[in-house]
């Protein structure tokens, strides 16, 4: 093979002026501006005439034959001519009429080509992680450029190209030594080998065709202000030849979707599947895919290294090299099986053709197989639940070995017990990884004594026995291979060749770290898997890992031990869709569906643990012992409106009442934040007969329809200020995005200013002010604290104005501020009603207004007031038990100390990504402002969508909130701790750094 001689592939250097000189000569276009464009072997650059039209100027290498270039040019009118809206560029005849001039520099010729100048930014320069929507856009388009040139005659003669997939182990082994790291090396040495085994035999089975070849994140255009990014061009036909033509995927897949900080299986996923949508692959190109797409890196990473090795520097090389080697080590660690099952799966293929083989083998087949453990003591046994969901496990038991290990024995009694197959299993869960943890148990579990013998179900030979385990291989019929596997054995001495029955060995003991009882795990595999079958799958590959770990009841006598499917989240996304109203909106695009709630953590179903950083209702922990077990006592007890008379309802006013200065000392118990505050409203309008309120512009104060009208912030009522008379927003106090910066040391005077101008307004219109209602701590906006000195003021002016001071603690109460236990209190003020929800309860409906006994005695006067859940006996009896968990537990100091801790840890990190615009907040309610760059201060709403759905992914729930949706709110349980918030602020720097 003759590829580029080493010496020639010097890009060309035509100094500005020569540039300008030919434009001139051969296009009649005076150039105002020029700007280099990167490339391996030619000289490019992007040209601005004087009205502002742009082209693109390319001379090629002179190594380059020019019959190439022609070729080039041939495919681009091909495109033209098949889809005229497709977007590629166009090339411009020159003056004399041809489209290749030739320049000569130093005696050495070279062709010329002006190109049209497509729209858009390099994809490589918008986003460093496109999302699936994009990468399903690619697939589509890098399939329709396949259709397209499926029907362009290829040349007879076309000289090798170091690019093209067919000679891509010549190049490897060519450059190999360029490389210096024995680590790369021995990967390149296992794609290599991974190439022998899986596509030489296929070679021969592969269609080929003309390609572009070079699908790349360099080469394909986006419009940067699409959402989700649209494509707006592909360019740099340089590389155009005939070769494979499931090459253009492969290059696709391996230069636009894999970034080495994602599971390349999920990453690659929405690209081939709509590749394959509109040029559908074949069961070949379907097996070579894998193994190619790490090929093509590899040629990418010795290609660099040769480049760097002949050219230091050249930055755009130095740049694409440093992203190989991670993406490398990623595809290693990938079995290539389970990359073909999962592939299939998402082309719509069954994942693997041997499954189905295999069941209906073992179907007919039943009675000759000899059972695992003898049968009798399967008889009855009982089914235990080790899923996500299972109500069995509580408490956090799953998190304790020994807890959980003794739980199960518990449960067995005595007795032997099934495990199931296709479970996700709850104690595999790991929180705090930011890696999707292998939950999915791809085998059954039998729970019999240590000691039980185990027998071989068939005849087979040993493929490994290790420790606890013993791996067979069974071919009982021509052209049937599988395997079966067995966990949690003592394997007998000196196994070999086994026929069915023959003593495997007993049931292992088990070990004090284990969470299970004792137990044997029983597995199937049609393949091996990196030469292995794993207990565990990761749910995300569930169809591919249930095809090559497929049910194995047959083994145990035929009754099902296999889970059942869950719901997909789309399926139940789409249920919901059509019988849940669409304006109850839900978080993330494509959610999780959870099941459990556990202490900082929540749980979806395929048992990914998620820190979570947002919800404040569930005050002192999900599911907290102590409530839960309050909580279903009284249940059990009695449950019924506050008409009736019970102590629990007195007790409980009392104890909150304690907690807050005279003179609020009268509780109304209603259901929610929202009852609150339109109760709190009432109380306001009856003392002192007035109906217009003051509020912070922008904040959000519930859903009932008077509380509505005074929410204004833009997000949830874009309506609001048109609309409501009696409604006065005033400035909000922002240090960041205010009008008066946190710097101007009278900025909270003239905030509070803005107050007295809008009493001012209501008087000139003849009114008064019934009430000034807000926040202490703006919620809504992301944490934003007030300046010091604001509430004292703002309450001075609106009770000289003979109105009300409304704290709404919905969100913030409760010890959350750290240095107090409500936000008012961080002000010195004391408000005349207060109002409560969310956390008072943790997550039992209960809210609360206290206010003053005179401001209660003129409500009485106009009305009476009933609510028939409002402190209930249970809802009585939650609040009791929060109150005793934050006292037992210690939460309000560990909010300060955590929330001191996290918002300086964020304050850092905002010193490092111009992104991160502001920090806010204070104790565990805080906030961290996106922002597209310091100067504007312009709401990067996108961004921070996109590091809310990359976060959830990494482990963390968090959500933007704030007028533009660019605020991330922080306000977790308050049992988060020191650790937890280094993770968050890791997985956030991870995102910031990710270019989402
Ligand atoms: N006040 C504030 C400050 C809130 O943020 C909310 C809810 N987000 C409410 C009141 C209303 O509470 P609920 O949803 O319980 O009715």
């Amino acid at each position: 093979m003759s590829l580029f001689d080493e010496q020639q592939m010097v890009c060309p250097q035509f100094t500005e002026r020569e540039v300008q000189a030919l434009l001139r000569d051969h296009y009649g276009i005076i150039a105002a501006a020029l700007k280099p464009l990167g490339s391996f072997q030619d000289q490019n650059f992007q040209v601005t005439t004087d009205d502002g039209q742009l082209f693109v100027l390319k001379i090629a290498n002179s190594a380059t034959p020019p019959g190439e270039l022609a070729q080039q040019n041939q495919v681009l009118a091909h495109l033209a001519a098949r889809d005229a809206a497709f977007p590629t560029p166009q090339v411009l005849p020159a003056r004399d009429g041809t489209l290749m001039p030739s320049v000569v520099q130093a005696g050495t010729s070279y062709a010329v080509r002006l190109l049209t100048f497509l729209p858009g930014q390099m994809l490589a320069r918008v986003t460093g992680m496109p999302g699936p929507a994009l990468l399903s856009a690619l697939g589509e388009f890098a399939g329709r450029l396949a259709l397209y040139l499926s029907d362009f005659a290829p040349p007879g003669n076309a000289s090798a190209s170091q690019w093209d997939l067919r000679h891509a182990p010549e190049v490897i082994r060519a450059y190999m030594g360029y490389v210096d790291s024995p680590a790369h090396r021995e990967l390149l040495g296992y794609f290599l080998a991974l190439y022998d085994a899986l596509v030489v035999p296929l070679l021969s089975h592969l269609p080929m065709g003309m390609i572009h070849g070079d699908i790349t994140s360099y080469n394909l255009l986006v419009d940067p202000n699409s959402d989700p990014l649209l494509i707006s061009g592909l360019i740099d036909f340089g590389d155009i030849m005939e070769s494979y033509a499931v090459g253009e995927l492969v290059v696709a897949v391996s230069e636009t979707a894999l970034t080495g900080a994602r599971d390349p299986l999920l990453e690659a996923a929405p690209l081939i599947a709509a590749f394959d949508r509109v040029r559908p692959l074949s069961d070949d190109e379907l097996a070579v895919l894998f193994p190619l797409v790490a090929l093509r890196r590899c040629v990418v990473a010795v290609s660099a290294a040769q480049q760097l090795a002949f050219e230091p520097d050249n930055a755009y090389v130095r740049e694409l090299s440093t992203q190989d080697w991670p993406v490398l080590a990623q595809l290693r660690t990938t079995p290539p099986e389970l990359a073909l099952a999962a592939w299939r799966a998402v082309c719509g293929r069954d994942p693997h053709p041997g499954a189905a083989r295999l069941q209906a083998w073992l179907g007919t087949h039943q009675a000759q197989l000899h059972p695992v453990v003898d049968r009798s003591l399967l008889a009855d046994a009982p089914v235990l639940d080790l899923s996500t969901s299972s109500p069995a496990l509580r408490d956090g038991v799953w998190e304790e070995p020994a807890a959980m290990r003794a739980a199960l024995t518990h449960q067995l009694a005595g007795r032997a017990g099934l495990g199931r197959y296709a479970e996700t299993r709850l104690h595999h869960s790991a929180p705090g990884s930011a890696a999707e943890p292998a939950t999915l148990h791809l085998g059954a579990d039998v729970f019999v004594p240590a000691g039980t013998p185990v027998y071989a179900p068939l005849d087979g030979t040993v493929v490994r026995a290790a420790e606890h385990e013993l791996l067979l291989r069974h071919a009982p019929a021509p052209g049937l291979v599988f395997f079966t596997r067995y966990a949690g054995i003592i394997p007998a001495a000196g196994l070999t060749d086994m026929s069915a029955g023959q003593a495997l060995g007993v049931v292992a003991p088990a070990a004090d770290s284990a969470p299970l009882p004792p137990h044997l795990h029983v597995q199937l595999g049609t393949e091996l898997v990196h030469g292995v079958l794993p207990s565990l799958g990761h749910a995300s590959a569930r169809a591919a890992w249930l095809a090559l770990c497929p049910d194995p009841s047959a083994l145990l006598g035929g009754g099902v031990v296999a889970a059942p499917a869950p719901t997909t989240a789309d399926a139940l996304l789409a249920r919901r869709g059509r019988v849940v109203q669409q304006s109850q909106e839900y978080y993330y695009q494509r959610p999780m569906p959870l099941v459990r709630g556990w202490r900082q953590y929540l749980y979806d179903d395929a048992g990914r643990a998620y820190l979570d950083a947002i919800n404040n209702v569930a005050h002192v922990g999900h599911s907290h012992p102590h409530i839960t077990a309050a909580v279903s006592r009284q249940l059990a007890l009695l449950n019924t409106n506050s008409r009736f008379l019970y102590g629990s309802i007195v007790e409980y006013a009392e104890r909150l009442t304690a907690l807050l200065p005279e003179p609020l000392r009268v509780v109304f118990f209603v259901c929610s934040g929202s009852e609150a505050n339109d109760l709190a409203l009432r109380l306001a309008r009856a003392y002192t007969r007035q109906h217009d309120v003051v509020v912070i512009d922008g904040e959000y104060h519930g859903n009932t329809t008077a509380v509505d009208e005074i929410s204004t912030s833009l997000l949830d009522n874009p309506e609001a200020k048109n609309t409501r008379p009696w409604v006065h927003p005033v400035l909000r106090p922002n240090p960041f995005s205010g009008p008066y910066p946190a710097s101007d040391p009278e900025h909270g005077a003239k905030y509070a200013a803005d107050v007295a101008r809008a009493l001012n307004d209501i008087r000139a219109q003849g009114r008064g002010v019934a009430a000034f209602f807000t926040e202490s701590l703006l919620g809504s906006s992301g944490g934003v604290a007030l300046p010091t000195g604001y509430l004292p003021a703002v309450y001075a002016a609106v009770r000289a104005a003979g109105g009300l001071c409304i704290a709404d603690e919905v969100q913030v109460g409760f010890g959350r501020m750290g240095t107090h236990f409500w936000a008012f209190q961080t002000q010195r003020v004391v408000p005349d009603i207060v109002t409560l929800g969310k956390p008072i309860g943790n997550g039992y409906p209960l809210a609360a207004v206290v206010t003053t006994p005179a401001i209660a005695e003129a409500f009485q006067q106009t009305t009476t007031y009933f609510n028939t859940y409002g402190g209930n006996p249970v809802a009585c009896a939650a609040g009791m038990a929060v109150l005793d968990v934050l006292e037992d537990e210690g939460l309000q100091a560990q909010a300060l100390d955590v929330g001191n801790y996290f918002r300086a840890a964020l304050t850092n990190l905002s010193a490092q990504h111009e992104q991160l615009g502001a920090v806010y907040g204070q104790g565990m309610y805080l906030g961290a402002e996106l922002v597209t760059d310091r100067e504007s201060k312009a709401p990067a709403t996108a961004l921070a969508m996109r590091i809310a759905e990359r976060m959830r992914e990494l482990g963390v729930i968090v959500y933007p909130t704030g007028d533009y949706y660019n605020v991330l709110k922080i306000k977790p349980p308050l049992v988060f701790t020191r650790a937890n918030a280094d993770f968050f602020v890791a997985m956030l720097d991870r995102a910031l750094h990710e270019r989402l």
